[in-house]
C-alpha cells in the first residue's frame, strides 16, 4: 500500500479503525479532559509510572487527546522529509520558542554560549532572545544583518554558538531564508538550525525536508483556524546534531522536552484546546490552499491600486524573498499524477496604503468585513498594523530590530469570498 498522503494523514492522524475500538469505537478522538489516569492495581500502576505498559498516569506527563494531536502535527511536519520526527505541543507558540530554544542554553555544556538568529521575527521571539536569554541569562544574541546572505549567518557563527534560528516567511514582513544553505553551516559547526515556519505551515512548506533540524509552530494560527484555542508545536528529527549536549537531549529531542523539561516545568498544553486543534487541523491542505490563491488575488489587486504605495507578499516578483519562495513553497501533493506541483506563498501580506500612517489607520478604521484583530490564519481575515501591535514592544525597546514600516497594515486572508474581500478593501482605499 502507498504510504497515506498528508490529507489523509492530516484527517486520519494516529486514530484509525485499531485506536478507535479502544475508545468505545468513537469516530472522533475523545477529549479526555481528566487530569489523571485510575489503576485497577499497585502493579498496574507501577509498571505504567515505569513506561513498561502503555498508559498515560497523569496530565501533565501526558493526555490521550494531547498525544493525539502531537502524533498528528508529527506526521504532518515529517511528510516525505526523508528524516524520523516527533513533536511535542504547548500552551502557546511562545511556549514552543522557549521549548525548542532553552535546552540548547544549558550552562552544563560550556559557558560564553551565544545565539545567531534572524531580527526578521515575530516580536515576542525578539523579547525573549534579547530579555530573557540575553538580560536575564547573559547569553548573547547575535542578529544576523542581512538573513537572506548566507555569508551574513556565517561570519555570525563561532563555537560558542549553540543554534541557527529564524522565521520562514517571517512575521510580518514575509520574509524567507535560504533553509538548506542555513542547514549546511549548522551541519558544519554541528548545531541545529531551529525555524518557525507558523506562516507556511506543514501544507505549504516543511523545513525538516529543506535540512532544517526542529521547526517550531503557533498552532494558535493557521493550524487552529477556528481561533478557539492557542496552542504551539516543536517538531524535531530525530539524533539532532548538537555539540557537547547529552544523547538524551540529542536522540529523540521532542520526546525529551515532553518528559523532561516541559513535564518538569509544568508548560503543558490543555487537552480541551488540544481536541478544539485536532478539529481544526484535519482541514489544513485545503484550507491553507484556499487562503493562499485569495491572498494572491488580494496582492495582485493592491498591487495595482494607486491608493496603494507598497505591497509585500513572497508570491509578488517584486518581493524580496520571491525566488526562494518559488523554490520552496509548494501546496503539498499538487504534484501527484504526473501533474505540475502548484506554489503557493501562504495566506498572510503586507501593504501600505499612500499617504502615510494616518492613511493606514484610516484605512484600518474603515474596514466593515476584515476584522481588526491581533490574529492571523483565521478563517475570518484579520488585519493590523504591527509597528503599534504586535511589533511595538520591540520598536519601543530597540527600533533598529523592528524594521517595520509603521505604515504597514497586516492582512491575513481568511476563507471569506476573495471578491467580497476585495470589495471591502476597494471601499476602504478609495473613500478617503
Ligand atoms: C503568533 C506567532 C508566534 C507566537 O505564537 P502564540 O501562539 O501567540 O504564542 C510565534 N511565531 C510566529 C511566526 C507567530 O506568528
Amino acid at each position: 500500500m502507498t504510504p497515506a498522503r498528508f490529507a489523509t494523514l492530516a484527517v486520519r492522524g494516529s486514530y484509525d479503525h485499531a485506536e478507535s475500538a479502544n475508545h468505545l469505537g468513537s469516530l472522533t478522538e475523545p477529549a479526555y479532559l481528566t487530569t489523571a489516569q485510575h489503576f485497577e492495581s499497585t502493579e498496574q500502576m507501577h509498571a505504567t509510572v515505569a513506561g513498561e505498559r502503555e498508559g498515560w498516569v497523569y496530565s501533565r506527563r501526558g493526555n490521550p487527546t494531547v498525544r493525539f494531536l502531537e502524533n498528528t502535527v508529527a506526521a504532518l511536519e515529517g511528510y516525505q522529509a526523508g528524516v524520523r520526527a516527533s513533536a511535542v505541543v504547548t500552551p502557546t507558540g511562545m511556549a514552543a520558542v522557549t521549548a525548542a530554544t532553552t535546552p540548547f542554553l544549558s550552562a552544563a555544556v560550556g559557558a560564553n554560549a551565544n545565539i545567531v538568529a534572524s531580527p526578521a521575527c515575530y516580536g515576542s521571539t525578539i523579547m525573549v532572545f534579547n530579555n530573557r536569554y540575553g538580560r536575564e541569562r547573559g547569553v548573547p544574541v547575535r542578529w544576523v544583518e542581512d538573513p537572506l546572505s548566507v555569508a551574513a549567518w556565517e561570519r555570525c557563527i563561532d563555537e560558542n554558538t549553540r543554534f541557527l534560528y529564524a522565521e520562514a516567511p517571517s512575521n510580518p514582513m514575509v520574509q524567507l531564508v535560504d533553509i538548506p544553505a542555513l542547514a549546511a553551516l549548522a551541519r558544519q559547526a554541528q548545531i541545529p538550525l531551529i525555524i518557525d515556519s507558523t506562516l507556511a505551515t506543514p501544507a505549504l512548506m516543511r523545513p525538516l525536508a529543506l535540512g532544517a533540524d526542529i521547526v517550531v509552530q503557533s498552532l494558535t494560527k493557521a493550524a487552529g483556524a477556528s481561533g478557539r484555542s492557542m496552542g504551539g508545536a516543536v517538531i524535531a528529527r530525530h539524533d539532532l546534531r548538537a555539540r557537547s549536549q547529552p544523547a538524551e537531549l540529542t536522540g529523540d529531542f521532542a520526546g525529551y522536552l515532553r518528559a523532561g523539561p516541559m513535564r518538569d516545568m509544568g508548560s503543558v498544553l490543555s487537552p480541551f484546546n488540544a481536541w478544539t486543534l485536532l478539529a481544526d487541523i484535519r482541514e489544513l491542505r485545503a484550507r491553507v490552499d484556499a487562503m493562499s490563491t485569495s491572498a494572491l488575488g488580494v496582492a495582485r489587486y493592491l498591487a495595482g491600486h494607486d491608493g496603494v504605495a507598497e505591497v509585500f507578499y513572497p508570491g509578488l516578483a517584486t518581493h524580496r524573498s520571491h525566488d526562494i519562495a518559488r523554490r520552496d513553497m509548494w501546496l503539498v501533493d499538487s504534484d501527484a499524477d504526473g501533474r505540475a506541483a502548484v506554489n503557493r506563498f501562504g495566506f498572510l501580506l503586507g501593504f501600505r496604503p499612500a499617504g502615510g500612517v494616518h492613511a493606514a489607520h484610516e484605512v484600518l478604521d474603515r474596514f466593515n468585513l476584515v476584522w481588526r484583530a491581533n490574529n492571523l490564519g483565521q478563517v475570518r481575515s484579520t488585519a493590523t498594523i504591527p509597528a503599534s501591535s504586535t511589533q511595538k514592544q520591540v520598536a519601543d525597546a530597540d527600533p533598529a530590530l523592528a524594521p517595520v514600516p509603521p505604515d504597514m497594515i497586516r492582512l491575513s486572508v481568511g476563507l471569506e469570498h476573495l471578491d467580497d474581500i476585495i470589495e471591502d478593501l476597494t471601499q476602504a482605499l478609495d473613500k478617503r
